[in-house]
């Protein structure tokens, strides 16, 4: 055999090799999908949601066991499908303005507490560890967990961390779409007028140490890209996205970048992939985009209306749906796909992000379609134990991560840095 021959058939076995190894996650499956396997997949898998906004409507008077006409998240449909809620403590950039920040957060977290978990104590179960939520689905209930979402609800101090944590907070997203004091955001990225900080401050650093020390996991979506690698660097226990998706098919800089993914994975950590439109399609989030100066103009002017029913009418006008085709399961099941083929099978989660988005795909539009998530992902050639570990194995595993980290960390004393702004 000569040289050239025989390098050109190493790439022949080189290439078929490639094609049977990238075939092995996606070979579609020959033989149906049966309603038993999913079934099967329903009752034993421990679905946890690492992201829902369903408190921002609960604080203002909404009961979950009421239907959420409007919405995605009722107990009607979370029941016998939902394993685990991490309901987001979120606090909105306004409440920093008159230093409102803890306040809110505070309310937030009593809203979990008083309005769903003291209401339904037979629905749901207070928890803060991944022994609980398994011990929630023993018993038939639903895990009820909160992650905080903004880390302007610290006002920078280490001491509400502890408070935060102290009340059963078991996530902390470092910061929602705006920079704050400590750690730049992708949200106002581009905004001159905002002070960035290249990343994470030496604070921002000492906030992740100490959830790490605490046991608090550090949630990285809606932060700079900088931030991510700062905090990477910085974590000592693994690190998850609550709510975000591909960048590589979607260009939304809320989605992280294949670089990303990988190096979260590379730790330990898991990507929770956001449902909402303009994370999973590309199509979707370019018009959308196009359709957002007009829909502001339209507020705008709205707002300037003198009060009365033809101001509140234009308002809900403006608030209305833009009338964009909405993304599909086949876009969801792309991204679960895409971010698997990356970071592998334990690295992929459900961060739905439910009643904080106004759109995500109609054949998975709450919890109780997720057995159509399910035969989707059977038919894409994945195993009911592959499903079982994107629902829900992988973040039981890393929140037994985190926990064995802060157990590691017990002897250490609490991180007592002051900011100095
Ligand atoms: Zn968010």
């Amino acid at each position: 055999m000569t040289m050239a021959k025989a390098v050109f058939v190493l790439k022949r076995v080189m290439l078929v090799m490639g094609l049977v190894v990238s075939c092995t996650a996606v070979a579609q499956r020959t033989t149906p999908v049966t309603q038993a396997e999913v079934d099967a997949i329903t009752r034993d898998a421990i679905l946890i949601d690492t992201h829902n906004d369903v408190p921002s409507l609960t604080v203002d008077g909404y009961d979950i066991a009421t239907p959420n006409l409007k919405g995605m998240t009722d107990l009607a449909r979370m029941r016998g499908y939902l394993g685990a809620e991490f309901f987001a403590v979120f606090v909105d950039a306004e409440y920093v303005k008159g230093n409102h920040s803890a306040n809110r957060a505070l309310q937030m977290i009593d809203t979990v507490r008083t309005d769903v978990l003291e209401k339904h104590p037979s629905d749901f179960l207070f928890a803060t560890t991944a022994e609980d939520i398994e011990r929630a689905h023993r018993e038939h209930k639903i895990a009820a967990l909160m992650g905080i979402e903004g880390g302007h609800a610290i006002e920078d101090s280490l001491r509400l961390l502890r408070d935060y944590y102290a009340l059963g907070v078991r996530y902390m997203t470092l910061t929602h779409f705006n920079t704050n004091d400590w750690a730049d955001s992708q949200g106002d990225f581009e905004n001159p007028k905002v002070k960035k900080h290249n990343g994470l401050t030496p604070f921002g650093k000492d906030v992740v140490r100490e959830m790490n020390r605490l046991g608090m996991m550090v949630d990285i979506s809606h932060v700079a890209d900088k931030t991510f690698y700062d905090a990477l660097e910085v974590s000592t226990a693994p690190m998850i996205a609550s709510h975000s998706s591909c960048r590589a098919l979607t260009g939304f800089t809320r989605n992280m970048t294949d670089d990303m993914i990988r190096g979260l994975a590379a730790k330990g950590g898991v990507i929770n992939i956001n449902f909402g439109c303009d994370f999973l399609s590309q199509r979707y989030y370019e018009e959308s985009k196009k359709r957002e100066a007009a829909v502001k103009a339209t507020r705008k002017a709205a707002e300037a209306m003198p009060a009365g029913p033809d101001r509140d009418k234009a308002l809900a006008a403006a608030k209305a749906e833009p009338g964009i085709p909405p993304a599909t399961l086949e876009d969801l099941v792309a991204h679960i796909d895409h971010a698997v083929k990356l970071a592998g099978i334990d690295h992929v989660g459900i961060g739905t992000d439910f009643d904080g988005l106004s759109c995500v795909p109609k054949e998975v539009s709450s919890y109780n379609k997720f057995p159509v998530l399910t035969r989707a992902l059977l038919q894409k050639g994945y195993s009911a134990e592959d499903i079982k570990k994107i629902y829900g194995g992988n973040m039981l595993r890393v929140m037994r991560a985190v926990a064995k980290r802060a157990d590691e960390l017990k002897n250490e004393p609490p991180i007592e840095t002051a900011y100095k702004p």
